[in-house]
């Protein structure tokens, strides 16, 4: 922003500020407003739709300015930040009234999108995770940092890679040590050396090596520093948990292109949640839980052991609907605590949060109770490290008002009982018109002046007021002040005492509240780690809660989860197609393995239900990997490395660039990614491109897939060519919909079955569509020249060439096949017809099929 020559002191202290941050909108705190100012000004008055006005009496070139009410700032800031700007906050440093000169100023806290820890700024159930990629010459390392909760993620990545691995964590905000493109400047560049990383962050977590952290990898040490550097830039007094090193033997990898094709947690019509198998699942009843189970769903488990476990949980819950229903009505009255935790832990919290917090740990010792008294191992072990929080709930409740306001200047925050002197002073304030008017009964008996009044002004304070008549009756104790038209003023020492008693008694009142406040506080603070702990188990538990009662509720059954290469599903449903349509869904089946039913390639009409087939294998597998039940009858799954899936280029054009490049580049990297123990998807590949090459490319994948890399795969196309791969390949089978044609309609049955679909029927679906007769017509016979003649070598339909010369018989059949004339003919009885009635019939019916 260019400085005008002639400034104020005060717009002299913003362009400093404006200075240090450089990279973000600057709220200026004057008075009861944040303005802003210049191009920041322009920026956001379009943002929030405020006006913009300007600092000077000249509108035309003055400087632009616009503001915000402070009390009200954070839905301002909120629009912001969700447009991906960064937000610095100037406050005023002292009171203003006190100020010498210009109020002293300062930038408290920068807001970025992805460090956001306000509760207002957040949308309830997600993480606010921010990303820090470390590029090095060899690979990428990245850290994954929770603002919110404070939790630290680390995963190694390749070029190859990296990509999907961010889509996972969909962080708010990136950090890199790189640049993208030209002329980016938010990037923290390389200035610092591996070796100065690792000392800085030993230095954080107070340990002598990476190692001490479960690090072998001393490389993780540049992106955890980007992230303690990110968190001091913005001011967040985060203390980032220790880091948890998150590998590819631990969890599925899911690239981005599954969890978003699978609509696991977002649909991809609108990217809400409606219609996602989070939707279906979620019947979670704390914030915390909805989270978690959005983060299950994305990192599906890689062991038995631990999948087994959440079954077992989950099945215990089944099992008993009595205790599961109890326990949920206990975490419904449960805050989101793991963020007031890291509220709390950064200093942040104000004294509603810690009534949130009490008012969710009150139900600990009963929850806790209630596991303890479950009659399984896995459930009472949950309960042995869950810490109830019986100390601090006492002392929240002791000490903090039950409806304290959000501010910490104001007092009504320490509750009546806690503190005598508190109590004294609040005493004082409510009952100083009390105490005067019991001075002012007790003066008038003990004088016996009638009109003596008790009164307030700005100069002596509180006084005694006596008229001219009473004056003799005024005793020696009374000092007098002042002399007024009927009357003498005076004052006695006990009236001087309780008006420095009132007059002090707010402002006292309102420091000593925050200096308890503050206290309480720090000794809640310093147990942040141990309220971590209890909201995460509630978390968990919250979700397994949830797997049971989605199981009950739509008839899910518990998959057999082995170490095997087989996927066995007995009566599959896909999980969110079947809400929809509840009874007249089709069970399907499915047998995989890496032997001998690799791959399946899928053939059958437009709307037979190839995709949904596809992607019901998918979820129930995915589902499985959580822990969760299934819907199906019964399930076997083997456990999968990775889950692939590559939906074929629709014809969506409207990003400009090529589907089909898209497609092939999503496709290279199944092809180079995928192994023996992975699960690929493939629906319809190929698609974007002229027949000869579709099939060709279709082709040769499916080969490449079941000879070399093996993996489990489906692969539904409408290539029927392809088909041919299962006579000679090995390991690879035919499935196809089943459909019945019944009278030149389309009956889909739903049904996969062993075989292939031998005929196409897009003519059929157009025509159910409402296409014209005539092009249905023309279609048909078209098809039935290119079954004849096939195609030329470019792709190019030798029948196609000329209408007329094909032959008229193939398409004189055709047009009496559908002809409405054929109807009437089948519907004729012969036996009761008179001759007459004949003639007349035959002539109507000539008459339509000249029409036609
Ligand atoms: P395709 O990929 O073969 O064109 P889809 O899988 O998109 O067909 O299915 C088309 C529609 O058929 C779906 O939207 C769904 O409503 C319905 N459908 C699919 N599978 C089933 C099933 N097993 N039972 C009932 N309806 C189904
Ligand atoms: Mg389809």
């Amino acid at each position: 922003m260019d400085r005008p020559e002639k400034i104020t002191p005060m717009m002299q202290q913003f362009y400093e500020m404006k200075e240090k941050h450089r990279g973000s909108l600057l709220f200026f705190r004057m008075g009861d407003f944040y303005e802003m100012f210049g191009d920041d000004a322009v920026t956001a008055s379009k943002i929030l739709g405020i006006a913009l006005t300007s600092r000077e009496k000249d509108k035309e070139n003055g400087m632009p300015m616009c503001g915000v009410p402070h009390h009200s700032y954070q839905a301002y800031l909120v629009k912001l930040l969700r447009a991906g700007l960064n937000v610095a906050i100037c406050d005023q440093l002292e009171d203003p009234a006190q100020a010498k000169g210009i109020v002293k100023r300062g930038v408290t806290k920068v807001l970025t999108p992805g460090t956001v820890v306000d509760e207002a700024a957040l949308p309830a159930s997600d993480n606010n995770f921010f990303a820090c990629i470390y590029k090095s010459e060899k690979n990428y390392r990245l850290a994954f940092a929770d603002s919110s909760t404070g939790e630290l993620y680390l995963e190694p990545a390749t070029e190859d890679t990296f990509r999907d691995i961010l889509s996972r964590y969909a962080p708010k905000e990136t950090v890199r040590n790189f640049k993208v493109t030209e002329g980016e400047d938010f990037s923290y560049s390389g200035n610092f050396s591996e070796a100065m990383a690792l000392r800085e962050v030993s230095d954080y977590y107070g340990v002598a090596s990476l190692k001490s952290l479960g690090l072998d990898d001393s490389s993780f040490a540049c992106p955890i520093y980007m992230a303690i550097r990110h968190l001091n830039r913005v001011m967040l007094d985060v203390k980032l948990l220790k880091p948890r090193l998150v590998t590819d033997e631990e969890r599925v990898y899911l690239d981005s292109v599954a969890s978003s094709t699978l609509e696991l947690v977002k649909n991809s019509r609108d990217g809400s949640e409606d219609n996602t198998l989070y939707s279906v699942l979620n019947h979670t009843k704390t914030t915390m839980g909805s989270s978690l189970l959005k983060k299950w769903l994305l990192n599906p488990l890689r062991s038995v052991e631990a999948i087994r476990r959440r079954q077992e949980i989950a099945e215990f819950f089944i099992n008993r609907q009595d205790i599961a229903d109890g326990l949920r009505e206990q975490l419904s009255g449960v805050y989101d605590v793991e963020r007031i935790a890291t509220r709390i832990a950064a200093n942040r919290c104000n004294a509603k949060d810690l009534v949130w917090l009490k008012n969710s740990t009150r139900t600990f010792p009963i929850l806790k109770y209630m596991l303890q008294s479950c009659d399984n191992p896995l459930i009472n072990e949950l309960a042995e490290s869950f810490d109830a929080l019986e100390d601090l709930t006492g002392l929240i409740d002791s000490a903090i008002d039950d409806n304290p306001p959000a501010t910490l200047s104001e007092g009504g925050i320490i509750r009546t009982g806690y503190n005598a002197e508190i109590d004294e002073l609040k005493d004082i304030k409510e009952n100083s018109r009390n105490i005067l008017m019991k001075i002012e009964a007790r003066e008038k008996t003990s004088t016996g002046i009638s009109t003596l009044r008790v009164k307030f002004n700005k100069v002596f304070g509180y006084y005694i007021e006596v008229s001219k008549g009473a004056l003799d009756k005024v005793p020696d104790t009374y000092i007098r002040k002042q002399t007024i038209v009927n009357g003498e003023r005076y004052i006695i020492p006990e009236l001087k005492e309780l008006e420095d008693k009132i007059l002090n008694a707010d402002s006292k009142l309102f420091a000593l509240e925050y200096e308890i406040f503050t206290g309480i506080r720090l000794k809640i603070a310093e147990n942040a780690q141990r309220i971590r702990n209890s909201a995460a188990i509630a978390a968990e538990l919250d979700v397994l809660l949830s797997f049971a009662q989605a199981a009950v509720k739509n008839n899910y059954s518990k998959p057999h989860v082995t170490d095997s290469d087989g996927i066995i599903i007995k009566d599959g449903r896909h999980p969110v197609v079947e809400q929809n349509i509840r009874t007249s869904y089709v069970p399907n089946d499915i047998e995989m393995n890496t032997d001998d039913s690799r791959l399946s390639i899928i053939t059958g009409p437009n709307m037979a239900g190839k995709s949904t087939y596809l992607r019901m294998c998918a979820l129930i597998t995915l589902m499985a990997h959580t822990g969760s039940y299934v819907p199906a009858s019964s399930a076997e799954i083997g456990l999968v490395d990775r889950i692939f899936t590559r939906v074929g280029a629709s014809d969506n054009l409207a990003g400009g660039e090529s589907t089909f490049m898209v497609e092939m580049v999503e496709t290279s990297n199944i092809l180079n990614n995928a192994t023996e123990r992975s699960l690929l998807i493939l629906d319809e590949i190929g698609r974007g491109t002229s027949t000869f090459d579709g099939v060709s490319i279709a082709w040769s994948i499916a080969e490449y897939i079941a000879d070399k890399i093996k993996a489990k795969t489906l692969f539904a196309t409408h290539y029927h060519e392809i088909t041919d791969i299962a006579r000679t390949g090995s390991g690879v089978k035919n499935l196809a919909t089943q459909v019945l044609e019944h009278k030149g309609e389309l009956i889909f049955m739903r049904k996969v079955v062993e075989g292939t679909a031998d005929k196409s029927y897009g003519i059929h679906v157009a025509e159910l569509a409402g296409l014209p007769k005539k092009v249905i017509t023309r279609a048909n016979a078209i098809l039935k020249n290119l079954e004849k003649n096939e195609l030329s070598p470019n792709g190019i339909a030798n029948a196609a060439k000329s209408g007329k010369d094909t032959g008229g018989v193939v398409q004189t059949m055709l047009v009496f096949d559908d002809h409405p004339v054929v109807d009437e003919l089948r519907k004729l009885d012969l036996n009761s017809i008179t001759p007459l009635m004949a003639l007349n019939v035959l002539a109507a019916m000539k008459e339509k099929a000249e029409k036609e």
